[in-house]
Protein backbone atom coordinates (compact mmCIF):
# COMPACT_ATOMS: atom_id res chain seq x y z
CA UNK A 1 0.00 0.00 0.00
CA UNK A 2 2.42 2.53 0.73
CA UNK A 3 4.48 1.32 -1.99
CA UNK A 4 1.85 3.20 -4.17
CA UNK A 5 2.14 6.93 -5.44
CA UNK A 6 0.06 8.04 -7.66
CA UNK A 7 2.77 10.76 -9.00
CA UNK A 8 4.44 8.33 -10.61
CA UNK A 9 1.84 8.54 -13.26
CA UNK A 10 0.98 10.86 -16.12
CA UNK A 11 -2.38 11.84 -14.15
CA UNK A 12 -3.35 12.93 -10.66
CA UNK A 13 -6.29 10.83 -8.68
CA UNK A 14 -7.95 13.15 -6.21
CA UNK A 15 -10.80 11.51 -4.06
CA UNK A 16 -14.37 12.12 -3.74
CA UNK A 17 -16.05 10.85 -0.95
CA UNK A 18 -19.73 10.40 -1.37
CA UNK A 19 -22.83 8.49 0.84
CA UNK A 20 -21.21 6.72 3.91
CA UNK A 21 -18.25 4.51 1.88
CA UNK A 22 -18.24 5.24 -1.89
CA UNK A 23 -15.27 6.82 -3.87
CA UNK A 24 -15.62 8.79 -6.94
CA UNK A 25 -12.04 9.06 -8.67
CA UNK A 26 -11.00 12.55 -10.25
CA UNK A 27 -8.64 11.91 -13.13
CA UNK A 28 -6.33 15.00 -14.21
CA UNK A 29 -3.48 15.92 -16.22
CA UNK A 30 -0.54 16.10 -14.54
CA UNK A 31 0.64 19.26 -16.42
CA UNK A 32 -0.31 21.91 -13.96
CA UNK A 33 -1.44 24.27 -16.77
CA UNK A 34 -4.49 21.39 -17.42
CA UNK A 35 -7.59 21.41 -15.50
CA UNK A 36 -9.65 18.75 -17.44
CA UNK A 37 -11.16 16.18 -15.23
CA UNK A 38 -13.01 13.19 -15.82
CA UNK A 39 -14.97 11.62 -12.32
CA UNK A 40 -15.16 7.78 -12.01
CA UNK A 41 -18.57 6.78 -11.09
CA UNK A 42 -19.85 10.33 -9.76
CA UNK A 43 -22.89 8.93 -7.89
CA UNK A 44 -23.64 12.24 -6.24
CA UNK A 45 -23.53 15.11 -8.21
CA UNK A 46 -23.57 17.81 -5.71
CA UNK A 47 -19.92 16.77 -4.24
CA UNK A 48 -18.80 16.26 -7.17
CA UNK A 49 -19.94 20.22 -8.02
CA UNK A 50 -18.44 21.30 -5.14
CA UNK A 51 -15.24 19.12 -5.49
CA UNK A 52 -14.93 21.00 -8.89
CA UNK A 53 -15.60 25.01 -7.98
CA UNK A 54 -12.73 24.26 -4.89
CA UNK A 55 -10.34 23.08 -6.87
CA UNK A 56 -11.16 25.69 -10.21
CA UNK A 57 -11.81 22.28 -12.58
CA UNK A 58 -13.65 21.50 -16.12
CA UNK A 59 -15.59 18.41 -16.28
CA UNK A 60 -14.45 16.56 -19.40
CA UNK A 61 -15.20 13.52 -18.58
CA UNK A 62 -17.52 10.83 -16.64
CA UNK A 63 -16.50 7.24 -17.26
CA UNK A 64 -18.87 4.49 -15.57
CA UNK A 65 -18.51 1.20 -14.07
CA UNK A 66 -22.27 0.32 -13.93
CA UNK A 67 -25.51 0.72 -13.37
CA UNK A 68 -26.02 1.04 -9.61
CA UNK A 69 -27.59 4.44 -8.46
CA UNK A 70 -24.40 5.32 -5.79
CA UNK A 71 -22.34 5.01 -9.25
CA UNK A 72 -24.47 6.84 -11.62
CA UNK A 73 -27.49 9.15 -9.93
CA UNK A 74 -24.90 11.97 -10.32
CA UNK A 75 -24.89 11.85 -13.98
CA UNK A 76 -28.04 14.00 -15.04
CA UNK A 77 -27.19 16.97 -12.93
CA UNK A 78 -23.27 16.85 -13.68
CA UNK A 79 -24.56 16.93 -17.40
CA UNK A 80 -27.16 19.76 -17.41
CA UNK A 81 -24.36 21.73 -14.90
CA UNK A 82 -22.06 21.55 -17.93
CA UNK A 83 -24.67 22.83 -20.32
CA UNK A 84 -24.56 25.90 -18.27
CA UNK A 85 -21.30 25.63 -17.93
CA UNK A 86 -20.67 25.50 -21.92
CA UNK A 87 -18.19 22.54 -21.22
CA UNK A 88 -18.36 19.95 -23.89
CA UNK A 89 -18.80 16.65 -21.37
CA UNK A 90 -19.08 12.75 -22.77
CA UNK A 91 -20.45 10.14 -20.61
CA UNK A 92 -19.10 6.39 -21.22
CA UNK A 93 -20.15 3.63 -19.50
CA UNK A 94 -21.45 0.00 -20.10
CA UNK A 95 -22.91 -1.19 -23.53
CA UNK A 96 -25.35 -3.17 -21.86
CA UNK A 97 -26.39 -1.36 -18.90
CA UNK A 98 -29.44 0.94 -18.81
CA UNK A 99 -27.58 4.21 -17.79
CA UNK A 100 -29.46 7.65 -18.30
CA UNK A 101 -27.39 10.33 -19.82
CA UNK A 102 -24.79 7.55 -21.77
CA UNK A 103 -22.94 9.11 -24.42
CA UNK A 104 -20.67 6.43 -26.15
CA UNK A 105 -21.40 2.84 -25.06
CA UNK A 106 -18.36 0.59 -24.39
CA UNK A 107 -17.48 -2.97 -24.63
CA UNK A 108 -14.31 -5.26 -24.04
CA UNK A 109 -10.91 -3.82 -25.70
CA UNK A 110 -12.79 -0.05 -26.65
CA UNK A 111 -9.76 1.96 -26.32
CA UNK A 112 -10.83 5.55 -24.99
CA UNK A 113 -8.72 8.19 -25.75
CA UNK A 114 -8.59 11.26 -23.34
CA UNK A 115 -6.01 13.60 -24.58
CA UNK A 116 -7.21 16.79 -22.71
CA UNK A 117 -6.07 14.78 -19.59
CA UNK A 118 -3.11 12.70 -21.95
CA UNK A 119 -4.36 9.34 -20.68
CA UNK A 120 -5.81 6.36 -22.80
CA UNK A 121 -8.30 3.93 -21.23
CA UNK A 122 -8.73 0.23 -22.43
CA UNK A 123 -12.42 -1.68 -21.48
CA UNK A 124 -12.36 -4.81 -19.54
CA UNK A 125 -15.54 -6.54 -19.50
CA UNK A 126 -16.39 -7.58 -15.73
CA UNK A 127 -19.84 -9.41 -15.68
CA UNK A 128 -20.63 -11.18 -11.87
CA UNK A 129 -21.74 -7.82 -9.49
CA UNK A 130 -24.26 -6.68 -12.51
CA UNK A 131 -24.48 -8.63 -16.23
CA UNK A 132 -22.75 -5.54 -18.04
CA UNK A 133 -20.17 -4.05 -15.31
CA UNK A 134 -16.75 -2.96 -16.91
CA UNK A 135 -13.27 -1.51 -15.41
CA UNK A 136 -11.50 1.14 -17.10
CA UNK A 137 -7.32 0.02 -17.29
CA UNK A 138 -4.78 2.97 -18.04
CA UNK A 139 -2.23 1.63 -19.91
CA UNK A 140 -0.16 5.04 -20.49
CA UNK A 141 0.59 5.75 -16.69
CA UNK A 142 4.47 5.45 -15.26
CA UNK A 143 2.37 3.21 -13.22
CA UNK A 144 -1.02 1.01 -15.01
CA UNK A 145 -3.79 2.02 -13.22
CA UNK A 146 -7.48 0.40 -12.86
CA UNK A 147 -10.85 1.59 -11.72
CA UNK A 148 -12.83 -1.68 -10.98
CA UNK A 149 -16.27 -0.34 -9.77
CA UNK A 150 -17.58 -2.66 -7.46
CA UNK A 151 -15.61 -6.14 -8.79
CA UNK A 152 -12.54 -5.85 -6.91
CA UNK A 153 -12.33 -4.62 -3.32
CA UNK A 154 -9.37 -4.42 -1.03
CA UNK A 155 -9.59 -7.71 0.39
CA UNK A 156 -12.93 -8.52 -1.19
CA UNK A 157 -15.21 -8.69 -4.63
CA UNK A 158 -18.48 -7.72 -4.88
CA UNK A 159 -21.34 -9.12 -4.36
CA UNK A 160 -23.07 -11.59 -6.93
CA UNK A 161 -25.83 -9.15 -7.65
CA UNK A 162 -27.14 -10.10 -11.69
CA UNK A 163 -24.22 -12.90 -12.61
CA UNK A 164 -22.87 -15.67 -11.51
CA UNK A 165 -20.10 -17.16 -9.42
CA UNK A 166 -18.20 -18.70 -12.34
CA UNK A 167 -18.80 -15.13 -14.20
CA UNK A 168 -17.41 -13.36 -11.12
CA UNK A 169 -14.61 -15.53 -10.86
CA UNK A 170 -13.65 -15.23 -14.79
CA UNK A 171 -13.76 -11.31 -14.22
CA UNK A 172 -11.48 -11.17 -11.51
CA UNK A 173 -8.98 -13.63 -13.10
CA UNK A 174 -8.99 -11.12 -15.87
CA UNK A 175 -7.87 -8.63 -13.28
CA UNK A 176 -5.28 -10.91 -11.55
CA UNK A 177 -3.73 -11.35 -14.21
CA UNK A 178 -3.08 -7.25 -15.28
CA UNK A 179 0.63 -6.23 -13.99
CA UNK A 180 1.51 -6.64 -10.46
CA UNK A 181 2.19 -2.90 -9.85
CA UNK A 182 -1.35 -1.53 -11.23
CA UNK A 183 -2.98 0.73 -8.98
CA UNK A 184 -6.17 -0.46 -8.09
CA UNK A 185 -9.22 2.16 -7.69
CA UNK A 186 -12.31 0.52 -6.37
CA UNK A 187 -15.49 2.40 -5.13
CA UNK A 188 -15.83 1.62 -1.76
CA UNK A 189 -13.48 1.67 1.56
CA UNK A 190 -14.98 -1.83 2.78
CA UNK A 191 -11.15 -3.29 2.99
CA UNK A 192 -11.60 -3.48 7.02
CA UNK A 193 -14.63 -5.08 6.98
CA UNK A 194 -13.32 -7.58 4.06
CA UNK A 195 -10.04 -8.43 5.70
CA UNK A 196 -11.85 -10.15 8.97
CA UNK A 197 -13.35 -12.39 6.76
CA UNK A 198 -10.58 -12.73 4.89
CA UNK A 199 -8.75 -13.45 8.32
CA UNK A 200 -11.33 -15.84 8.97
CA UNK A 201 -11.11 -17.87 5.39
CA UNK A 202 -7.02 -17.54 5.88
CA UNK A 203 -5.80 -17.33 9.41
CA UNK A 204 -2.18 -18.61 8.56
CA UNK A 205 -1.57 -15.98 6.27
CA UNK A 206 1.15 -14.10 7.33
CA UNK A 207 1.10 -11.22 5.05
CA UNK A 208 -3.03 -10.81 5.20
CA UNK A 209 -2.39 -10.63 8.88
CA UNK A 210 0.40 -7.71 8.41
CA UNK A 211 -1.38 -6.13 5.76
CA UNK A 212 -4.66 -5.82 8.29
CA UNK A 213 -2.42 -4.46 10.84
CA UNK A 214 -1.67 -1.45 8.57
CA UNK A 215 -5.23 -1.27 7.25
CA UNK A 216 -6.18 -0.87 10.91
CA UNK A 217 -4.08 1.88 11.82
CA UNK A 218 -4.86 3.74 8.40
CA UNK A 219 -8.30 3.59 9.57
CA UNK A 220 -8.21 4.64 13.13
CA UNK A 221 -7.08 7.79 11.58
CA UNK A 222 -9.38 7.80 9.11
CA UNK A 223 -7.31 7.51 6.42
CA UNK A 224 -8.16 5.60 3.01
CA UNK A 225 -7.04 2.13 1.91
CA UNK A 226 -7.22 2.52 -1.26
CA UNK A 227 -5.57 2.41 -3.95
CA UNK A 228 -4.49 -0.60 -3.48
CA UNK A 229 -2.44 -2.99 -5.98
CA UNK A 230 -2.83 -6.15 -7.84
CA UNK A 231 0.07 -7.49 -6.21
CA UNK A 232 -1.09 -6.64 -2.69
CA UNK A 233 -4.54 -8.11 -3.64
CA UNK A 234 -3.31 -11.47 -4.86
CA UNK A 235 -1.50 -12.13 -1.51
CA UNK A 236 -3.76 -11.48 0.56
CA UNK A 237 -7.71 -11.27 -1.22
CA UNK A 238 -9.26 -14.61 -0.55
CA UNK A 239 -11.40 -13.92 -3.59
CA UNK A 240 -7.91 -14.08 -5.81
CA UNK A 241 -6.87 -17.10 -4.11
CA UNK A 242 -9.40 -19.53 -4.76
CA UNK A 243 -6.77 -21.94 -6.90
CA UNK A 244 -4.80 -22.08 -2.96
CA UNK A 245 -5.18 -24.90 -0.60
CA UNK A 246 -5.45 -23.00 2.24
CA UNK A 247 -8.66 -21.40 0.66
CA UNK A 248 -9.63 -25.26 -0.55
CA UNK A 249 -9.46 -26.25 2.59
CA UNK A 250 -11.66 -23.40 4.83
CA UNK A 251 -14.26 -23.76 2.12
CA UNK A 252 -14.07 -27.50 2.66
CA UNK A 253 -15.16 -26.65 6.45
CA UNK A 254 -17.59 -24.41 5.61
CA UNK A 255 -19.37 -27.21 3.60
CA UNK A 256 -18.32 -30.72 3.35
CA UNK A 257 -20.05 -31.17 0.10
CA UNK A 258 -18.05 -28.89 -2.34
CA UNK A 259 -15.35 -29.94 -4.36
CA UNK A 260 -11.97 -28.92 -3.79
CA UNK A 261 -11.30 -26.98 -6.77
CA UNK A 262 -11.40 -22.86 -7.21
CA UNK A 263 -14.91 -22.68 -9.07
CA UNK A 264 -16.67 -24.39 -5.82
CA UNK A 265 -13.87 -22.53 -3.30
CA UNK A 266 -14.50 -19.78 -5.07
CA UNK A 267 -18.81 -20.17 -4.99
CA UNK A 268 -18.66 -21.22 -1.58
CA UNK A 269 -16.51 -18.40 0.21
CA UNK A 270 -18.69 -15.52 -1.55
CA UNK A 271 -21.86 -17.46 0.03
CA UNK A 272 -20.19 -17.60 3.45
CA UNK A 273 -19.11 -14.02 2.92
CA UNK A 274 -23.02 -12.96 2.26
CA UNK A 275 -23.47 -14.29 5.42
CA UNK A 276 -20.51 -13.41 7.49
ZN1 LIG B 1 -22.68 -1.81 -7.38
Amino acid sequence: MSSIKTNLSAVNIRTIKAFSDNYIWAITGKNNNSNKTALVDPGDASVCIKFLEENKLTLTTILVTHHHPDHSGGIEKLVTYCQEKQWPLTVYGPATENIPGLDIKLEQDDIIDLPEIAINFTVIDLPGHTAGHIAYFAINSAEPILFCGDTLFSGGCGRLFEGTAKQMLTSLTKLANLPENTAVYCAHEYTQANLMFALAVDPENKELINYSKQVNELRAKEQSTIPTSINIEKKINPFLRSHKQSIQASALLFDKSIQANSLDTFTTIRRWKDQF
